[in-house]
């Protein structure tokens, strides 16, 4: 099977069919996007639906694993380029700053094919979308139709309708419309809604400036690799820079009851900043000063939702990818990296040539390969969000395998 970079064996098969495929997406977040990208550069057809304008992109940093960005590399996207830190140590102290552990990972980031990087989600969803709207050697760019709400998909005819009343029609269609996702209920027992998992986030940033300049929390910007988290029993605060070292981003993790969204709604609810400071009154007061730095105007919340498992990702000439198909808890940074690996594997399925006849066996096949590891993946984030002496207690060998050692796209 041809890999996404193989041109000669897109030719070959080209010539032996000669067609693309067209492919609609619902959705542009980091799934949709890297999957219009990759499938793309198959050669085939692509037209993205995005709900929003995309016109103020919210969301703090997100991890790069070896495994996520790996596939971005291979797609000419390098975060490094557009301001991601390097990942090369993690601290964890008490609540009250006393060091308990302290794990360096530079020899550790040797022997992974690609470095895992600290990237802020906006920047990297800007270069998605720059990447995706370029035209490219293999064709059309991708055409990407914003505040384009998708009301209905029909999985048999590979069609959808917009909210407009406009239908588009296609040979594959993948729902990539995240946690709320419509598509989800097309495919046979998807008809699920995810559910909070008791806890919330705050999440935000908080400039290197601010911190430098105040003597008590200088201390936590000296070190641009650095991922730090305060534990307590029932609450967390972690930390790490991003954006070229010019910003700290943070998601303080704590009971959801404590929380409560002043306005908005999804990714975007704004949180109270002197509740924050409230419900992280136990921990280390360098901490709290550092967290106080905040603008009042930026603070967001989240409910973390959880779903149960469900049984099929695909019908007839619908898939679903990413958070769609199985979101995650965010405890270890995987819900991006997990939705770039399927958007990979499905390019990786549909080379140039694939005949529309197969459509629906090759995305069984998608399922196939995806479902054990996603779900996998799935059940680690539940683990590492347990209260902190929780039952579970985690193989960290088989994590780590499964996070970092893998690489499903060099197939050759
Ligand atoms: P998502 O990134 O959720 O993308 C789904 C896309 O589908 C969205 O752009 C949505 O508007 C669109 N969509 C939904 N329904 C429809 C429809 N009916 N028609 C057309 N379009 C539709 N994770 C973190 O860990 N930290 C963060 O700070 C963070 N911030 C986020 C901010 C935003 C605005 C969004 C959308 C997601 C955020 N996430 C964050 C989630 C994280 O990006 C995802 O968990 C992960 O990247 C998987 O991506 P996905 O493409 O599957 O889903």
């Amino acid at each position: 099977m041809a890999s996404v970079n193989g041109a000669a064996a897109r030719e070959e098969s080209a010539s032996a069919k000669g067609a693309h495929l067209n492919i609609l997406i619902v959705g542009a977040g980091i799934g949709g996007l890297t999957a219009a990208i990759a499938l793309r550069k198959q050669g085939h057809h692509v037209q993205v639906f995005e709900q929003s304008a995309l016109a103020r992109e919210t969301g703090a940093a997100i991890h790069l694993a070896p495994n996520a960005n790996g596939i971005l590399r291979r797609l000419g996207i390098f975060a490094e380029t557009f301001g991601a830190n390097p990942m090369e140590r993690v601290m964890q102290y008490s609540a009250t700053g006393d060091t308990e552990r302290s794990m360096d990972l530079r020899e550790a980031n040797k022997l992974w094919q690609h470095p895992w990087l600290l990237a802020h989600r906006i920047e990297l969803h800007n270069q998605l979308k720059s990447v995706a709207t370029t035209p490219h050697e293999t064709g059309k760019p991708v055409a990407l139709h914003l505040s384009s709400r998708v009301i209905d998909i029909q999985p048999t005819t590979a069609s959808i309708t917009l909210e407009d009343g406009s239908q588009f029609h296609g040979d594959v269609v993948l729902g990539a419309d995240g946690v709320h996702s419509i598509a989800r209920k097309q495919v046979p027992e998807g008809n699920v809604e995810p559910f909070s998992c008791g806890k919330s986030a705050y999440r935000f940033l908080v400039p290197k400036e601010a911190a430098q300049a105040d003597p008590a929390t200088q201390q936590f910007v000296e070190t641009p690799g650095e991922l730090s988290i305060w534990y307590a029993e029932d609450r967390r605060i972690i930390m790490y820079p991003t954006s070229k070292n010019s910003v700290l981003n943070f998601v303080c993790v704590h009971p959801e009851s404590e929380s409560a969204a002043e306005s908005g709604d999804g990714w975007d609810q704004t949180g109270d900043r002197d509740r924050m400071l409230h419900i992280y009154s136990s921990f280390d007061p360098a901490v709290r000063a550092l967290i106080g730095k905040v603008d009042p105007k930026t603070v967001k919340v989240w409910t973390l939702l959880d779903m149960k498992v469900i049984p099929n990702w695909t019908y007839e000439r619908l898939a679903l990818l990413g958070d769609a198909a199985h979101p995650f808890l965010p405890h270890q940074g995987q819900g991006a990296g997990v939705a770039i690996e399927d958007a990979a594997s499905l390019a990786i399925l549909f080379p140039y040539g694939t005949p529309p006849e197969e459509v629906a066996d090759r995305l069984k096949l998608y399922q196939e390969i995806r479902y054990e590891r996603a779900n996998r993946i799935q059940e680690f984030s539940r683990m590492l969000g347990e209260s902190r002496n929780g039952k579970t207690k985690l193989d960290m060998n088989e994590f780590s395998n499964y996070n970092f050692g893998h690489d499903e796209w060099d197939n050759s």
